[in-house]
Formats: C-alpha cells, structure tokens, sequence
C-alpha cells in the first residue's frame, strides 16, 4: 500500500504550539520533510529513531516531490511541516497539485500561525468593536509580485487590522505605502520578531517612527509588522458579554 502525506502547520515555533495531531503525526512519520529556514527544529524532537529528516530549504518543488514520491512508492507515511500554518505564505498549493496529479493521498493538518503569536506576544484582539472588524493578511511584494489591485496603499484605506508578512526588512517603505494610504502618521503600528520563540521581540510605535527603531534593533527577517488602532487602547465593549443584549445562549427577560 502506498504511503500517506501530511502537511503539517508546525506553529509559529514554540513546539507547544503544534497541534497535538500535527506532532503524533510528526512523531508518528517514516520521511519528514520541514522547512528549515524557519520550522524550529524542536518540532522534530519526537521524530521515531530512524526516520528520514529532510530539510527542504535549499531544494527545488520537484526535488521535494521526487523524494514523496519515492517515499510514499514504498509505502512510507510522510510528514511536510511547514511554519505557522501552510495555507499562509506556504507555497503549499503547488505541491497538492502534483500530489494530485500523480494520485498520492494527502491532507492537511492546520498550525499556529505567526500573526496569531504574534497577538498573543502583544495581547491585543486584532478585532475591537468601534475600532475594526477586520483582519487584513498581506505582504510586500519580493519575488513574487502582488496582485495591482492589493498594493499597499488600497489596502491602508479600510483602516482595518494589517498583519504584513516577508516586509520587514522594507519597513521604512511600508510605512511610507501605509501612510500614502490613508493611515495616519501616529497610527501605531508593532514589530513582532520571531513570536513565541526563546528569543521573541516586540517593537511599538507609530507609522512615523516604527522603521527607525526596527532597524535599530537590527529586526530584518522572521517579523510580522503590525498595523492598525487595534494597538491602542480605546474601544467599545462587546456585544457578546453585554448584559443589555440578548442572543441565543442568553435570551433577553421579554423573549
Ligand atoms: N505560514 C507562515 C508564514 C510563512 S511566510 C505562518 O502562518 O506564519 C514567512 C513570514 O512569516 C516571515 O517573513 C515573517 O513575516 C512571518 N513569520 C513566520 N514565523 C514568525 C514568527 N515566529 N514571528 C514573527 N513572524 C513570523
């Protein structure tokens, strides 16, 4: 019988942060195939003894394919971890297609991502009543190009909660972007590095000081860059806990 594959969010790096069924499966895997530029290796601390451990950061997609391949021909289960969750930034669709086309079974165990750390490191709710209702997830573009209608600027319209990935090491031209946008100069905005690693940061500040204080702590790679009044401190209480509302779990006295 031919093997399984499973792609595995393996969180932000705190390998407590993995799933508990992404790290059986992991512990669990014959072939684990990790991203290594960011996985925490601590993720595959559980690996069985003798399972094959690949890292695929300097390998191509058909390299990466090939070794499933061969792996899951001879009926080996195989473990893709992938940082934070695949279904972000994780080049993870290209590889369900050929998956795909060569009829090897698949699926997908969800992570931790970064920009969620990254909140629990601030302790702050990307959604506030009054403030926002919206997450926006986005990057720069680099290599890989962004769609015209998402460039920066039309996104910093809507005000809303940003988490900008693979920007960092651009954030003085991020922010000048944000700005141009529509956010103003004091909207306070957050570099988080390396969440709920050992050595996790935070920088806070505004739009107009933020790239000055990053680069002065030298934070380049491995940082999400937060936007928005989410930040701040003011805002509306919630409906959901609010006595003088009524919802399904707490009718009102007159229903
Ligand atoms: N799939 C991942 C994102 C991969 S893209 C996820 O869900 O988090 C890589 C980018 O993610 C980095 O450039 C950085 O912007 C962000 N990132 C990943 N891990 C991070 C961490 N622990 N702290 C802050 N940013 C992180």
């Amino acid at each position: 019988m031919s093997g399984r594959v499973y792609f595995i969010g393996a969180g932000p790096g705190d390998p407590e942060l993995m799933t508990i069924k992404g790290k059986r499966l992991v512990d669990e895997a014959d072939v684990i195939i990790y991203t290594g530029s960011l996985v925490n290796p601590q993720v595959l601390a559980g690996a069985k003894a003798g399972a094959k451990i690949v890292n695929s950061a300097s390998m191509t997609l058909e390299q990466v394919i090939a070794q499933i391949k061969e792996s899951t021909a001879q009926g080996k289960q195989v473990a893709r971890v992938h940082t934070g969750d695949p279904s972000v930034y994780g080049a993870v669709r290209e590889q369900m297609a050929e998956l795909e086309r060569l009829g090897i079974d698949y699926e997908v165990v969800p992570g931790v991502s970064s920009f969620l750390a990254a909140a629990a490191l601030l302790k702050r709710e990307y959604t506030l009543p009054g403030v926002t209702q919206t997450v926006i997830l986005t990057r720069m573009e680099g290599r890989t190009p962004v769609p015209e209608r998402e460039q920066i600027e039309s996104l910093a319209a809507h005000q809303a909660s940003m988490a900008v990935f693979l920007s960092a090491g651009r954030i003085e031209e991020l922010c000048c972007r944000l700005e141009q946008g529509g956010y103003q100069r004091d909207t306070p905005v957050a570099v988080v590095y390396k969440a709920s690693w050992p050595e996790e940061t935070a920088v806070k500040g505004t739009l107009g000081d933020i790239a000055g204080k990053a680069k002065a702590m030298g934070i380049e790679k491995t940082a999400l860059v937060v936007v928005g009044k989410f930040l701040q401190d003011d805002f509306e209480r919630s409906r959901l806990y609010d006595g003088n509302f009524s919802h399904g779990y707490r009718p009102g006295r007159c229903e």
